[in-house]
């Protein structure tokens, strides 16, 4: 049976499809392995913010960010210095990248995969891990950051479709089923999330819900 198909699954999106209706941007994630609905997971977004939070199922450890996009009034104090880039540079009128040590808040994929090593250790190493999110995973708009794994650090580029590629690369063992359900209705952000999820094809299964 696939996630979808179980009533568990509607059971955890009906309670946060309330919670999406009432807040614009809210986007979740459910996570399910190896068809087991007592591994489900769910994980909701939450707005970025520099300290780090705990939230989650179990809590969500901070993450080391290689870049961050802040908006203007950035002060010199802001800008803290990682071994992936040593200053900021101006991307554009309003924006800056400035490398950080941490970040809180999350997209709700970035709180799935930052939970990931954890869930392993939790429910074991499954063979295959279904996802639904209400949202086409975004093109660009998460800063990339490190995830530290038992296999070691994985940098995951800009981009939560680029992430979700990067950790099923270096997971080959599993197969990977995911769906979306919204869709941007700026044809240009589509386009580019559409193309970024492209590039998962033939290495997961994925599909419009
Ligand atoms: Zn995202």
């Amino acid at each position: 049976m696939t996630l979808i198909q179980s009533s568990e699954f509607r059971r955890h999106k009906l309670s946060h499809d309330v919670t999406a209706r009432q807040n614009r941007g809210y986007v979740f994630l459910i996570s399910r392995f190896d068809d087991d609905d007592s591994t489900m997971c769910t994980f909701g977004s939450m707005g970025y913010r520099d300290e780090a939070i705990k939230s989650g199922i179990g809590g969500v450890a901070p993450v080391t960010l290689a870049s961050i996009k802040k908006s203007t009034k950035v002060k010199p104090t802001d800008v803290k210095h990682t071994n992936f880039a040593d200053k900021f540079q101006e991307i554009g009128k309003n924006r800056v990248v400035v490398t950080n040590t941490q970040q809180g808040g999350a997209h709700a994929e970035e709180l799935f995969l930052r939970k990931l090593p954890q869930m392993f250790d939790e429910y074991g190493e499954p063979r295959k891990i279904d996802i639904f999110v209400s949202r086409i995973p975004c093109a660009s708009t998460s800063a990339n950051w490190v995830l530290n794994t038992e296999k070691g650090k994985v940098l995951l580029p800009q981009g939560c479709a680029n992430k979700l590629l990067a950790v099923i690369q270096s997971n080959p063992g599993i197969t990977w089923r995911i769906w979306w359900e919204e869709e941007y209705p700026n044809p240009n952000t589509q386009t580019a999330c559409a193309s970024a999820m492209a590039k998962l094809s033939g290495r997961a299964i994925v599909k419009r819900y």
